[in-house]
Formats: C-alpha cells, structure tokens, sequence
C-alpha cells in the first residue's frame, strides 16, 4: 500500500429528515445565544421561518447572499453582524450563502453552523472564495470550516429538479477526483466511492420526483462524503478547467461541472486506471475507460444540457481556455498536454461523448 498521511476536519454533522428541529440545541452547544441568519434573497423566507422558530436566540435574517461573494456584499455582512452583537452565523442555503459566511468568519471569527440546500459541499471545507474587480480570491483558513453542519434533506425538496441535476453533478466532480488526487488516501476514497455510488443511484430518482424523500436523503448523503472529499484532498485537471470556464467566460458554476466531468474522467482513463476503476464500479462498469462514458449517459437520463456552447462558451473559447490551464496546470495524473485538452473542450462545447 502506498504511504499516505490523513487528517480529518473537525466538524460536527447532524443528519436526517427533520434534523432542523434541533438547530437551538445546536446553536447553544456552540455555546452562542445570538445566530445571524444568512440567506439569498429567494430563501428569504426560509430564513425568516427558522429566525421565528429560534425567538431571541436569532439577532436577525441578513437575506443579502449572492453568487461569488462580492467584497461589498462581504463587507456589509461583517458590519450589519458586528452592529447585531451576533455571536454565531447560521447560514442557510447553497455554496453562494455559507460562502457569504465564511467571509464573516475569515475576519471575525465568528463560528458557522451551516444548513446546507444544495449539494456544493462547501460546508465540509475550510476554503473561503470573495471577489474584488471581478476576480475571485480563494484560501484555506480552518476559521471558516463550519462547525456543525445540520443536513435536512427536507429542506431540498423545494430546489429544482435541473438545479438539483447539476448540483449532485457538482458533488460527483469532488469525488471523482478525490479518488486520483495527489494526496488521496484510503479512508477519502472509501467515502469518494460510496458517495459516487449514492449520488448515482439517488439523483435519476430526484429528478423524476423532487419530493421523493428516500431519494433526497440519499443524495445528500453522497454530496457530504463529496464535500468532506473537496476539504480533504486536492483537487486536479477537472477542477481547473471548471475554475478557467467560470472565472473567464462566466459559466455556471454546477452546470460546468456537470458538462465537463465525463471529459475530465475519460481524459485520465489511463493515468488513474486503479482509481477510475473504483469509480466505475460504483456507477456500474467495470473498468477506468467505463467512467466517462457512464457520466455522459448519466447527464443524459438527469436531462443535463450536454453542450458548454449553450452555456454562452464561445466557438474560441476550447483553445483560450487549454492555453490559461496549461500555463498554470494543477497537480494531475496525466500531465495536462495542450491539444489533448483542447480536443477535449471542443468536444464538451459541442455536447458530443467524450472519446
Ligand atoms: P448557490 O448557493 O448559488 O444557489 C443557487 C440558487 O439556488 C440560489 O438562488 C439559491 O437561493 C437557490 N437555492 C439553494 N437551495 C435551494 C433550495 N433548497 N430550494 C430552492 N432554491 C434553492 O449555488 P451552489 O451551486 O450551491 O453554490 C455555488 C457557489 O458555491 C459557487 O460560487 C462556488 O464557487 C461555491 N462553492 C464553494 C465551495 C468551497 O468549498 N468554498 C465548494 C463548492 C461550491
């Protein structure tokens, strides 16, 4: 067995149908009395509803979260919880919302209990992103890793079937790549199978019927070993292509993911043959060259578009976008070699399977 070293995250997480019951049992045991609940404007009410159900325990619904984090936005945020008096954050939503959070912590402190309603896996990792004159500035601070996560997956039924396509998507990408990551160990890639395998199984029954509640139970069970793969290991070529697709030519961020992965996988078929296999076999293959095929074909059944180029990615962009990635490449098995990239991405532009 290779050597490897494993350090988990800390964090507490409650789960199951209902769990937010118990959001005031868990602000008090973070030992906090005033919880600011962030929001975006559309889970405004969301967040109203629980600040009634907590009573004086909540300083205020702050419903200003929006994609990106915004230095302004982040600004305000810090302001309006110091002038409160919170002493904790409850953030209340996707990767946009606990991201508007850990922007508070990174300055402040001040501890997150995250209810995550998408399946980004950002409260699982201490990662913060904030964006200055449209460029976004990422780090790693363990002050922004939540400290409890309450996942109800209740609270997902509202998020819409398409939405909710992408999104597992997203979480796959994590766990897909946690399994030939750099530092990859054991005990990550047990979770990055089995969440491969609960998202796969979950998601066609998600969007066939957003309410099904085994089905959603299932899925955010795969997207938190997904998160907890993204705050463990490094990611590689899949992820900066989607970083080079989103900060360049401003594509969605789940729907890139979803488009790209099946590339992204196929294109290491060879490097990360042992660990593609792990993957194939969760989604039903047998071996590493099985993986992106399966990930197209599932894209298709979720009824994800299959094309970057109705995503607004222009007829160029396949070169500018294997140029920007080879001049500052991650960490990947296969080395990133410009015209098999570019071949790749006109592919993925073009919603044809990846080959
Ligand atoms: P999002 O948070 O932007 O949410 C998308 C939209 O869906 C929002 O309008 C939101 O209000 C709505 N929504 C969320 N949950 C809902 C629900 N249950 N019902 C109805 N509507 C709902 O999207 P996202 O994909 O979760 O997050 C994307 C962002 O998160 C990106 O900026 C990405 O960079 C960041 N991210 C960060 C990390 C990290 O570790 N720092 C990890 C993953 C993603």
């Amino acid at each position: 067995m290779k050597s490897f070293v494993y350090q988990g995250n800390p964090s507490r997480v409650v789960f199951g149908s209902g769990a937010l019951e118990q959001l005031a049992e868990e602000i008090r045991h973070l030992g906090a009395e005033r919880a600011l609940i962030l929001t975006t404007p559309e889970q405004r009410t969301m967040g109203e509803e629980i600040a009634k159900s907590l009573g004086d325990r909540c300083a205020g619904v702050y419903p200003e979260a929006v994609m990106h984090v915004p230095l302004e936005v982040a600004q305000a945020a810090r302001e309006h919880a110091q002038r409160l008096g919170a002493d904790c954050c409850v953030v209340v939503g996707g990767g946009s919302t606990i991201g508007l959070g850990k922007a508070i912590a990174l300055t402040s402190g001040l501890p997150i209990l995250a209810v995550p309603t998408t399946y980004a896996g950002s409260e699982m990792t201490p990662i913060w992103g904030v964006t200055e004159n449209r460029l976004k500035k990422t780090g790693r601070d363990m002050r922004v890793l939540p400290r409890t996560v309450i996942y109800d997956p209740r609270l997902t039924h509202t998020l819409p079937a398409d939405i909710s396509a992408c999104s597992g998507m997203n979480a796959m990408a994590h766990a897909v790549e946690a399994l030939y990551a750099q530092d990859a160990n054991p005990v990550i890639s047990l979770m990055a199978e089995e969440s491969i395998r609960a998202l796969a199984e979950a998601l066609p029954a998600v969007v066939a019927n957003p309410h099904d509640e085994a089905a959603r139970e299932t899925a955010l069970y795969g997207a938190w070993l997904a998160g907890i793969c993204l705050g463990s290991v490094g990611m590689a070529i899949h992820h900066k292509l989607c970083h080079t697709l989103g900060g360049t030519f401003n594509l969605p961020h789940a729907q890139a993911h979803a488009i790209m992965l099946p590339h992204s996988a196929h294109y290491n078929r060879e490097a990360a043959a042992g660990p593609l296999k792990r993957a194939a076999r969760a989604l039903g293959g047998t071996q590493a060259a099985d993986v992106g095929p399966l990930l197209y074909a599932l894209n298709r059944k979720l009824g994800i578009a299959l094309d970057l180029a109705s995503l607004g990615f222009p007829p160029e962009g396949p070169a500018e976008t294997a140029r920007i990635a080879c001049d500052s490449p991650y960490y990947n098995p296969r080395p990133f070699e410009r015209d098999a990239i570019q071949a790749l991405l006109e592919r993925a532009r073009d919603g044809l399977a990846p080959a």
